[in-house]
């Protein structure tokens, strides 16, 4: 049984539906402040914050071979604001999530890691042995987790794998789960907002950046993409005695003004685009080198840019009044 943490939410979902596809048992551990109980539609749900020690009685009630932990607060924007609530909430009780595994002897973690965990790199596509120099407390948090798993498995009995995720976007295809936050921060949810005549306009973050258009410049990859890596990450964990870190990007770099481009292409909607101040914690490019995980775990990402839209947008039409 494989415990995924957050798996409500949008990443946690889509993974947990790509497990069951694939025959494994899950349950699901979600206190429901950012996740939806009705996107766990496959395997057991128990309504549990990862952080409290009544955890354990989720793993006294089900035999836990391995964890994927999902949960985490993850707009940067926010953890500027308030960065107690990030180290608290994405490293302090991913600690106690450790304690409560050690006590139980389950050896096998991944984590939802995230690219900002390298701040502003100096060399585009990022590879995973770029220094690790975070420019916001979200990138912090998960920075700090990194190393702490790095010495809980140097104690023995416990393995890990870290991936760091890119810019998650897309949709299930079958829009039986997709992307809803509350509020919702992200770029393309946000542009088809506009598109679908939700919003009035869509503000680019800054257009004086060092990059061709001016605007940022980010690695899209599809949910179910980064569900196959979780997969993929399990079996490693399971067949090898070893612990991993691998980039998780499509390893091309859309501009937001490119991006805006492309929803307006499939959508066939038009809005208006207004210019805004940066926002702060931004860094210019991140683009992904994804070919450790390629070579290592034969995985390689399957949609493009297009079909990561697309399906935003069938999802998007289909929630348009929530
Ligand atoms: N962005 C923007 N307008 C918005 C939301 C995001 O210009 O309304 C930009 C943001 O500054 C960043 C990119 O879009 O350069 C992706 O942001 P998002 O919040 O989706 O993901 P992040 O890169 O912060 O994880």
């Amino acid at each position: 049984m494989i415990l995924i943490t957050g798996g409500a939410g949008y990443i946690g979902a889509h993974t947990n539906k790509a497990l069951h596809n694939a025959g494994y048992e899950t349950v699901v551990v979600d206190n429901l402040c950012k996740g939806y109980e009705n996107f766990v539609k496959w395997g057991n749900f128990e309504n549990y914050d990862f952080g409290s020690d009544d955890l354990r009685e989720v793993f006294e009630k089900y035999d836990i071979d391995g964890v994927i932990h999902f949960a985490a607060f993850s707009s940067v924007a926010e953890s500027v604001e308030m960065p107690q609530k990030y180290f608290k909430n994405n490293y302090r009780n991913t600690i106690n999530l450790l304690k409560i595994m050690r006590e139980y002897g389950v050896d096998k973690f991944i984590l939802s890691s995230t690219a900002a965990v390298y701040g502003n790199p100096e060399k585009i596509p990022i590879t995973e042995d770029t220094d690790l120099k975070p420019i916001n407390p979200y990138g912090h948090s998960k920075f700090i987790t990194e190393k702490a798993l790095q010495r809980e498995a140097e104690k023995g009995d416990f393995n890990y794998v870290s991936l760091r995720y890119f810019n998650a976007a897309g949709c299930d295809f079958d829009c039986e789960i997709g992307e809803l936050h509350d509020p919702e921060t992200h770029l393309i949810p946000l542009v088809l907002d506009a598109a679908i005549g939700k919003r009035d306009c869509i503000y680019i973050f800054g257009d004086d950046y060092d990059t061709p258009d001016g605007t940022c410049i980010r690695d899209y990859i599809h949910v179910n993409d980064l569900a196959d890596a979780h997969i993929k990450a399990y079996e490693y964990l399971c067949n090898e005695n070893e612990s991993n870190i691998f980039n998780l990007g499509n390893g091309e770099g859309y501009s937001v003004r490119e991006v805006i481009d492309m929803c307006k292409k499939v959508t066939k909607c038009d809005f208006e685009v207004k210019v805004d101040e940066r926002r702060e914690g931004d860094p210019a490019i991140l683009v992904a080198d994804s070919s450790k995980i390629n070579e290592k775990l034969g995985w390689k990402p399957k949609y493009d840019l297009e079909e990561i839209v697309s399906s935003a947008w069938e999802w998007h039409k289909k929630i348009k009044d929530v």
